[in-house]
């Protein structure tokens, strides 16, 4: 399949990184199409866990427990240093000395974080880019074990500038010119480049976060930068699946889906991609591979501009975002006023809160927002401040919002009324019910606790686990 490409990103995620057996079958993916004359950039993930760890020992440091933080950071270290002997690293090389620097490094900003007391979005971005800088020179070493040229560096250093929202940064558009720039010479020197993911930088050199999952999203940049013929996430699953493999058990592989219906699984809670991962590759239309490192020659999914068409299954996923919260501004006759639903929004906006579902009922009397129970209080917070006295705004916690995904169903009847039945059969009460304009979804909202029995029931009804 690769004899006709020349340039590939590939992507691998936390289990393919995971230890010294994990990063040298990934090396040697990489290193089958590097032998076939194909050139390669390498984008890592942090080791499977680490990021996590890293959010938590610095809450740990903001809270004043150091000695925890320092235990999680010493665990961490010895992970590292294992996975670098593992994979043939001398005490005395480069990788264990940049190890070692960077460990120390992270340390004293754990450190910093202790002495004030204070985690900015900005200190914690620092803090949890370590993950990836650690993995990048496991993987240029692997690589080099293999006899290959490597050369392994930050974000920042490939090119990839952001602005400055912490946490959840954006690329600017210089960051194409800059990762050709410095990234060309590498590739016709014939030298991989191993690039850390999930991190870039601001103009004045701080470290910034793409958000969770932002590794997928540092690939698709770089390949839209040099004009890859195909961008190559690596994962433990088969490829984007009919539903979450850890929820429904017959979940089946996707063989294509357009970038379109990919973003709308990945922005309802499908944590196979981040949500903004194919944006940068929909101008050029370059292609998205989702690969199983375990089984490298099965096909995966191939997310491309055009969606797949077959009238039999205009649905092609069902997936579901946990912890949500619904908050109902209510208050009769006031709400018809379109001023008044504008501040309702900007109340919203104002707060950087992502509205997953909007609903207005036919009466106008009330307007109902489904967000993340993590923002819950802030929105509230920012309704009950931002409105006049007369509204009044409740919140209804432990819901799950779920969402079927296909672009068949655009125009297609009968689509919602299945749904809903095979809700209905299971005694799911759907508390809220919105169809994206784009009619490649449709989505409600539902008691928290029954989210996977629906999960089960809606998948079984457009018979998703069955072979198309
Ligand atoms: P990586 O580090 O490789 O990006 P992630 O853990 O972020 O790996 O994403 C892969 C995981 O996403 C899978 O192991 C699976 O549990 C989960 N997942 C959730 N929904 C889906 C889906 N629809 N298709 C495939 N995987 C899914
Ligand atoms: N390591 C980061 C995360 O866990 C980024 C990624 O894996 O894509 O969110
Ligand atoms: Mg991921």
């Amino acid at each position: 399949m690769s004899q006709a490409h020349q340039l590939l990103v590939m992507k691998f995620g936390g289990t393919n990184m995971q230890d010294a057996r994990a990063i040298s079958h990934s090396a040697s993916l990489a290193a089958r199409s590097l032998r076939e004359g194909v050139k390669v950039i390498v984008v890592v993930s942090a080791m499977a866990g680490v990021t996590n760890q890293l959010l938590q020992l610095a809450d740990a440091a903001q809270s004043g427990d150091i000695a925890r933080a320092n235990d999680d950071i010493a665990a961490m270290r010895t992970r590292h240093f294992t996975a670098a002997q593992e994979l043939g690293a001398a005490p005395d090389s480069e990788t264990v000395r940049e190890l070692r620097e960077l460990h120390e490094t992270l340390r004293q900003a754990v450190y910093g974080v202790y002495l004030l007391r204070e985690l900015t979005p900005r200190s914690r971005d620092l803090i949890v880019a370590f993950g990836e800088r650690l993995s990048a020179p496991l993987m240029a070493l692997a690589l080099e074990q293999s006899g290959l040229r490597a050369k392994h560096m930050t974000g920042g250093e490939a090119g990839i500038l952001t602005d400055t929202h912490f946490g959840n940064a954006r690329p600017q558009s210089s960051t194409y010119e800059r990762i050709k720039d410095r990234l060309s010479g590498f590739l016709s020197a014939g030298v991989t480049p191993v690039i850390a993911g999930f991190m870039g930088e601001t103009d004045k050199g701080a470290i910034t976060t793409l958000g969770r999952g932002g590794t997928d999203f540092s690939a698709t940049i770089v390949g839209k930068a040099l004009g890859a013929d195909e961008v190559w996430a690596w994962k433990d699953v088969d490829g984007v699946m009919s539903a979450d493999p850890r929820v429904v058990k017959d979940a089946r592989n996707i063989e294509v889906l357009s970038y379109g219906e990919v973003m709308e699984l990945a922005y309802f809670g499908a944590k196979v991609l981040h949500p903004l991962a194919v944006t940068p590759l929909k101008e050029s239309g370059i292609p998205l591979r989702v690969k199983s490192a375990a089984d490298p020659d099965f096909a995966g999914t191939l997310v491309r501009a055009q969606a797949d068409q077959d009238p039999n299954r205009p649905v092609k996923a069902v997936t579901a975002i946990k912890n949500v919260s619904l908050l109902t501004v209510t208050g009769a006759g006031v709400l018809g006023v379109p001023e008044v639903i504008a501040s309702v929004f900007s109340a919203i906006a104002r707060e950087n809160i992502t509205l997953l579902m909007v609903s207005q009922s036919s009466s106008m009397s009330n307007v109902s927002m489904a967000v993340p129970s993590t923002d819950a209080e802030r929105a509230l917070n920012a309704l009950r401040s931002g409105l006049s006295q007369e509204l009044n705004v409740e919140e209804k916690s432990n819901v799950a919002v779920l969402a079927i995904v296909g672009s068949g169903m655009r125009g297609q009847q009968g689509v919602s009324a299945k749904m809903f039945s095979a809700l209905a059969s299971e005694g799911i009460n759907i508390q809220m019910i919105s169809q994206g304009s784009s009619e490649l979804n449709i989505s409600v909202a539902i008691d928290g606790p029954q989210v996977d029995t629906a999960t089960q029931a809606v998948h079984n009804a457009f018979s998703l686990g069955v072979q198309g």
